[in-house]
């Protein structure tokens, strides 16, 4: 068996108090069918990054409905989550180095999963190119049953990305029975997949990270990192990772300093255990801050955790999430559920999140950054318009019932 990932269990009907009317129904009907199915979960990291934090509340859900749902993750190594990070980055349209060497990696590490991977699924949801392979690896093993249905869940915005990468890719996606994607757009025209699904994810409300939390708290939680709430704030939330751009955040924040007396900046990221390339950015992140002490650098590694995530997203007077490439987001549907208005790079799924100039703006550059961002610490009563419009959106599109409809469906249709 592969790692288990243990899990509070979560229940359906506490969420009738936040999601619209109707929701809660909806959802029982759609799941009555679907009592007892086995489904798996299947990704490379329990922890960091927005898969693991998809996977908490969903699988928990699911279970909640009567599906019989687990989670594993499977195991690398250094040597294999350095080739997937560098196949993720070619995913997302960069160069790397690529030939028989990466795939044999590649290959040798996701054989040894498919030796272990066991018991009896009527789905299984293999999440990003990490684990892609193994549907092919366990064909003619008692795993490979007739009954079972494969879904790949591709995170990543596929737009621009590397040929010579996604051929070796391709092939394996196309032995599942369904995809599931973030955006029409993410799909490379080549992909002849049986059956494409759209389904954005979503962020659960009830979780540490996203429940209401008091000023006091927010107040006493930011004090202990330093950070000054009756100054003004800029917050942005990501992995380090070259993507979402963390020292293009600090330029901005410089040019806005010039306008903005006492203005702060938190950049904080969790360090994922499959980002072998996040200590590295961190590294010249802290570089382009040049000690100043209004430029909190945090982690996982200083105890930042879900609560302190929660309290900064509220403490912040504009959230930035200046990806350059991005699959999704998250962190762009967390701040806006706090009431944030965010700025945000025009970037794979943050353009379904912000509409520009409504509930936060969508941007180019870091010039662009800079002065949106001006815009809205000047005037904290068009930030704060922006941001409940934001809460809005986020309740009807993007809060964790919406994705436990969407996924239901699926495997009502794959039945
Ligand atoms: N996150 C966190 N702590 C951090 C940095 C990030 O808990 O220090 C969470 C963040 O709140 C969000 C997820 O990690 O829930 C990141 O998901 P997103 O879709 O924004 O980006 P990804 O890391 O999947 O590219």
């Amino acid at each position: 068996m592969l790692e288990r990932v243990p899990l509070l269990p979560k229940h359906l009907h506490d969420y009738a108090e936040v999601v619209e009317a109707g929701t809660i129904e909806r959802i029982t009907a759609l799941a009555a069918p679907l009592e007892g199915k086995r489904v798996l979960h299947l990704n490379a990291t329990a922890y960091g990054g927005g898969v693991a934090e998809l996977l908490t509340t969903h699988v928990a859900l699911l279970r909640s409905v009567g599906v019989d749902a687990e989670w594993e993750v499977m195991s690398g190594s250094d040597e294999f989550f350095g080739v997937t990070k560098g196949v993720h980055n070619a995913l997302q349209g960069a160069e790397i180095e690529w030939g028989a060497e990466q795939e044999r990696i590649y290959l040798d590490r996701v054989r040894d999963n498919a030796v272990r991977l066991d018991g009896d699924w009527d789905y299984i949801v293999v999440h990003d190119p990490q684990p892609l392979a193994i549907r092919q690896l366990v064909r003619n093993t008692p795993l490979d049953r007739d009954g079972t249905k494969w879904i790949w869940r591709c995170h990543i915005d596929l737009t621009t990305a590397n040929d010579r990468v996604w051929q070796f890719f391709q092939p394996f996606v196309e032995q599942y029975d369904a995809s599931v994607w973030t955006m029409p757009q993410f799909v490379p025209a080549s992909l002849s997949a049986s059956r494409a699904v759209f389904a954005p994810p979503c962020i659960d409300p009830l979780s540490v990270k996203n429940l209401d939390l008091g000023m006091p708290f927010v107040r006493e939680i930011c004090r202990k990192y330093g950070i000054d709430v009756d100054r003004p704030l800029v917050v942005q939330v990501s992995r380090f990772d070259p993507w979402k751009d963390p020292v293009g955040v600090i330029e901005a924040y410089r040019k806005m300093r010039t306008e903005i007396d006492g203005l702060q900046l938190v950049l904080a990221g969790s360090m994922a255990t499959d980002d072998p390339e996040g200590f590295e950015v961190w590294a010249q992140t802290e570089q382009a801050a040049a000690g100043d002490p209004d430029v909190k650098l945090l982690s996982n590694l200083q105890q930042v955790g879900s609560v302190e995530i929660n309290a900064f997203q509220r403490a912040a007077d504009v959230v930035v999430q200046k990806s350059l490439r991005e699959g999704f987001g998250l962190t762009v549907s967390e701040a806006l559920w706090k009431g944030r208005p965010v700025i945000g790079g025009r970037a794979g799924g943050i353009a379904l999140q912000i509409h520009d100039g409504v509930d936060g703006y969508l941007v180019d550059s870091i010039e662009e950054c800079a002065l949106r961002g001006l815009d809205l610490l000047r005037d904290p009563a068009v930030a704060d318009t922006m941001g409940a419009r934001g809460r809005e959106h986020v309740r009807q599109q993007f809060l964790s019932t919406r994705e436990l409809e969407d996924w239901l469906r699926l495997f009502a249709e794959l039945a």
